[in-house]
């Protein structure tokens, strides 16, 4: 890994700047790509715009930008790591885009011109592996417009992968949208969906002991011509969870739940879906049941870890503890009659929930430690 500082003028930088359809925002000749496709296009206010011209104008320092530099055989051999923004106000300014103190950039003294072009920003090139630049990024991913990781990643395996991996998840309103935003959180924007979406591809390819990642995924797949593989394993677990819930009316506990996970072990199996959706709505309304996220899960697996089961409260907990004695509930305890901290014991429902049993002063017996755990290994 190689990090360079270098001084570029703002002549330097705004050379040959274009903004276009087909070649997207350029700058430094040609040889920088100021918007590369994993950032975010998002617009500088005028306000903030101003403020980058005015400390250019009094010769104040700007923040030090970030490129990185590509491959030895890349066209355009510099991207913008970090700076678009700012990089963008100057370009535009010179370029005579939009006026700053009611003057173009050529409504100025050819002196008062060269005082800009001759400003001097700090930029640090880095270059280096695959892994190296991600953990780069990630550490001066700290100021102003923070990049996501999923934004990180994209920048560190740009290639027609992510290219194409973003027309399917990445804009307002794409496919991947549509199909999921009742089930999946975030934004498509800030790559929550294709993250997502890579999370659960990877999932499905993991074995035991050989455990697939996002990044090892993506750096599988890299160069490959397109995205169709990643879509389409999406696009079948989406399919999947609106044959097993009924979405509409169950949404609201189904945002965020990881349906690649269930989707992998449960779509080769029949599900009757009347049945499964009057356990969603019997669980929905149970007072009992605290983490709703997890009642989906729960009906597929009979797990009752999903369902963050309410426990007694302490105030409970020493009111039967008082009147136990102290002692533990089971007339068979191995600790018999003897006298135990508060500390060492656990409460119980004497009923479980799975039976009816709920969590109030009658349902409450104190055990100790042991028994809890030997009554709930049953
Ligand atoms: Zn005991």
């Amino acid at each position: 890994m190689q990090i360079q500082l270098k001084k570029i003028t703002v002549r330097e930088l705004t050379r040959g700047y274009e903004d276009n359809e087909e070649g997207g925002v350029r700058g430094y000749d040609g040889r920088l790509d100021i918007r590369p496709p994993y950032q975010r296009e998002f617009i500088y206010d005028d306000k903030k715009r101003n403020a980058v011209i005015t400390t250019v104008k009094r010769g104040f320092p700007l923040n030090v930008m970030y490129w990185a530099e590509r491959e030895a055989d890349a066209e355009v051999p510099y991207e913008v790591l970090d700076g678009q923004q700012r990089t963008v106000s100057i370009c535009q300014y010179v370029h005579g885009d939009f006026a700053y103190d009611f003057q173009y950039f050529h409504n100025l003294t050819p002196s008062e011109q060269d005082e800009i072009l001759d400003y001097e920003l700090f930029v640090y090139v880095c270059s280096g592996t695959d892994k190296e630049k991600l953990d780069w990024f990630r550490t001066i991913n700290i100021a102003g417009e923070r990049l996501t990781e999923q934004e990180l990643r994209n920048a560190v395996y740009a290639g027609p992968f992510v290219t194409d991996a973003k027309r399917y998840f990445s804009k307002t309103g794409c496919a991947a949208y549509n199909m999921g935003r009742y089930l999946i959180n975030g934004s498509a924007i800030r790559q929550d969906f294709l993250e997502t979406a890579l999370l659960w591809k990877a999932q499905s390819e993991s074995r035991p002991g050989k455990k697939q990642t996002i990044e090892g995924y993506m750096a599988q797949h890299q160069h490959d011509a397109n995205a169709s593989q990643l879509w389409q394993h999406f696009s079948a677990v989406m399919t999947w969870v609106a044959a097993t819930f009924d979405i509409a009316r169950r949404k609201a506990v189904m945002m965020g739940v990881n349906w690649g996970e269930l989707y992998d072990r449960f779509h080769g199996e029949v599900l009757d879906k009347a049945e499964l959706d009057r356990e969603v709505a019997r669980l929905m309304v149970d007072s009992e049941v605290q983490k709703k996220k997890g009642i989906c899960p729960f009906v597929l697996t009979s797990d009752e870890h999903w369902l963050g089961l309410r426990a007694f409260p302490d105030d409970i907990k020493l009111e039967v503890y008082e009147a136990q004695g102290h002692r533990c509930a089971n007339p068979l305890c191995p600790r018999g009659g003897e006298e135990l901290d508060f500390a060492e014991m656990e409460g119980d429902h004497i009923t479980p929930w799975r039976d009816g049993g709920r969590t109030v002063r009658e349902n409450c017996q104190m055990l100790c430690r042991e028994c809890n755990r030997r009554k709930g290994a049953k």
